[in-house]
């Protein structure tokens, strides 16, 4: 499995309590978890005491102030661990734009129940309307006196059921497209006129809650506007995108290191035509390949993570990252099962859920489409 040089001491101590923390609280209740769509908020709670909540949360809002790093450990530990279901990605990318955008208030005042798991946190900028084009979104935050009022609906959202906290796209200018959109930070908690619909029922992704969300005349103060300014949304999560893309990276390379340590196994055991499975040409080149493309997507990503940590990641390099990053994911997961016979279309082995839980990568933080045209653009401007 890949070596990643920028592995501490203590990036392997954080990884070993995040491993511990999956092994005591979430694998136990797993099965319970994806029946009932949803992860208990009792184990966020631990995952606050852990500190994966916040670990690159700075130390005086109540995280560990370390580095993204940190993050990536967590999410290779997640998936080691055989789960892509828990949604703390999703809000760690939420807390991620309180400590980038976020006035000093706004951050005293959401952050440390962010990292301890008091508050769960969620992005909301897809509308049944418009996914990819997000300048099409329709949903508004009007001044009216000192508050908003927003109204609109939002679809796909991550943790949308749980979460007391939504990072929302709105326009707060209907009439100026992308300089229109602001980013207002929501308290869904007895919210009046906010509200959740359907938990969606998904072909993969099953303990993970992915709801539907609708805001009738909700009013919230103006000081929830993300920042100072307005019209400043688009350039928010532009800023934001490249390393919420990386993320998805990490979570391709986790999930197909996953996928081979699963398949290994199976191979070893199952035996045709008198011998093992794993003895047959076909298996050995398909898991070398496999094992090829781990390491290069591994190679690739900490490069991304280096320059990330430099302040110089392109976003079209971000965004090869993902797409390519959840297509070798994919190619990994399909060959991973065909070498499981009929026994990997069957739900109690990890290799199905692995399949199932694959496909959306290629969709959700931007479709692999847009990323190619994210990278086609670049260039053709650097020609
Ligand atoms: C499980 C899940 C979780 C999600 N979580 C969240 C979340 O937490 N928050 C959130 O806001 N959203 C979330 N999403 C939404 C996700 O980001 C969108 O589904 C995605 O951006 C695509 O939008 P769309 O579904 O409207 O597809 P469309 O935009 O309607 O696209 C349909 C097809 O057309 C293609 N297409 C569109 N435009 C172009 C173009 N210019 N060039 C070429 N092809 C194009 C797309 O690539 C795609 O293949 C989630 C989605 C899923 C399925």
């Amino acid at each position: 499995m890949p070596n990643h040089l920028w592995m501490t001491e203590d990036h392997r101590a954080y990884a070993e309590s995040v491993a511990r923390l999956f092994v005591d609280d979430f694998l136990p209740n797993i099965d319970r978890y994806t029946a009932q769509g949803q992860i208990d908020r009792a184990f966020w709670l631990k995952a606050g005491d852990v500190g994966v909540l916040g670990a690159t949360i700075p130390e005086e809002y109540g995280g560990l102030g370390l580095s993204r790093h940190f993050d990536a450990v967590a999410y290779l530990e997640q998936a080691k661990a055989g789960d892509s279901g828990w949604g703390f990605s999703v809000h760690n990318i939420a807390t991620h734009y309180l400590t980038g955008f976020g006035t000093e208030e706004q951050k005293r005042r959401w952050l440390p129940k962010l990292a301890s798991g008091e508050m769960i946190g969620a992005i909301a900028m897809t509308e049944p309307g418009a996914g990819s084009d997000l300048q099409a979104i329709k949903t508004t935050a009007i001044r009216d006196g000192n508050e908003y009022l927003i109204n609109g609906s939002k679809t796909f959202i991550t943790n949308g059921a749980s979460a007391d906290l939504l990072v929302l796209v709105a326009k707060t200018d209907p009439k100026a497209a992308g300089k229109g959109v602001s980013l207002i930070v929501i308290e869904t908690k007895n919210l009046e006129g906010y509200s959740v619909g359907r938990k969606l029922d998904k072909l993969g992704m099953k303990r993970n809650d992915t709801a539907e969300l609708a805001f009738k005349d909700v009013r919230v103060p103006l000081t929830n506007l993300l920042g100072t300014e307005e019209g400043k949304g688009f350039i928010q999560l532009m800023k934001q995108l490249p390393w919420e893309r990386l993320i998805l990276g990490y979570i391709a390379l986790g999930a197909s290191e996953c996928a081979l340590k699963v398949t290994l196994e199976y191979v070893r055991e199952r035996k045709a035509f008198g011998k093992r499975i794993m003895d047959f040409q076909n298996t050995r080149f398909k898991l070398a390949e496999a094992a090829t493309k781990i390491e290069l997507l591994s190679a690739f990503l900490d490069n991304c993570l280096a320059e990330l940590d430099n302040g110089d990641l392109a976003p079209e390099k971000a965004a090869m990252a993902k797409w390519w990053g959840s297509e070798i994911q994919c190619e990994i997961v399909d060959e991973c099962l065909q070498l499981h016979g009929g026994y990997g279309f069957m739900t109690e082995y990890k290799i199905s859920e692995l399949y199932a839980d694959a496909r959306v990568q290629k969709i959700y933080g931007g479709t692999n489409e847009i990323m190619k045209e994210v990278i086609a653009r670049a260039l053709d401007r650097d020609a």
